[in-house]
């Protein structure tokens, strides 16, 4: 019934965590309808998207591209505490968190959390860059706010026993958000309390 273009667009769409086929239906259909030129502008941001935003290479947030180099707006503010680190597992935790506004310092975003069920085992993580971060930025303290799921739990041990043979000081964020939770999901203010009543695991 619809043109290939079109469907391909709604194809595209679909692969969108959240978006189910109508949704992406009403979105290309808005976009080949409408005559403000938002199908254009939306090209034009993609490509840049790909092309200029890139893994921050201090913390693998994501940064705009400037003369080669990507450093993210939280790796740039020099208002932040340079001593104090927060370790999380993707950049919407990185978010989430920025949101609630109780983070001070910094951050470094791993990626990927241990996981032996699926594989995915120490040398997977990216131990190596954490480390040398500790040890170039002299950090004293390091949060742990990995998920509280089993991976999560599982990433923030083998974490603790990583940095504590640097002699940083380290702590878990406290529980409330719920087990199994999205750091992605919780309110400003149950994070902020995890933050703020973090406790020490050596
Ligand atoms: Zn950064």
């Amino acid at each position: 019934m619809l043109p290939e273009r079109l469907r391909h667009v709604i194809e595209l769409l679909g692969r969108l965590p959240g978006v189910g086929e109508k949704t992406a239906q009403r979105y290309a259909l808005q976009l080949a309808t409408e005559r403000n030129h938002l199908a254009q502008e939306l090209g034009l941001a993609l490509q840049a998207l790909e092309s200029q935003v890139r893994p921050c290479e201090r913390c693998s947030n994501l940064a705009d591209l400037v003369d080669g180099h990507a450093l993210c707006t939280v790796c740039r503010d020099r208002r932040r505490e340079p001593h104090l680190l927060c370790i999380v597992h993707r950049v919407q935790d990185l978010l989430a968190i920025e949101r609630s506004s109780a983070m001070r310092g910094r951050y470094f975003v791993l990626g990927r959390l241990l996981s032996p069920l699926d594989g995915v085992g120490p040398d997977e993580l990216p131990l190596a860059d954490l480390a040398r971060r500790v040890r170039e930025d002299a950090v004293t303290e390091v949060i742990l706010a990995t998920p509280p799921s089993v991976d999560g739990e599982a990433t923030a041990l083998l974490l603790a026993r990583e940095l504590g043979a640097l002699g940083v000081r380290i702590s878990r964020i406290a529980s409330g958000v719920p087990h199994g939770g999205d750091l992605e999901f919780a309110d400003q203010v149950t994070l902020g309390r995890a933050i703020d009543g973090r406790r020490s695991m050596g």
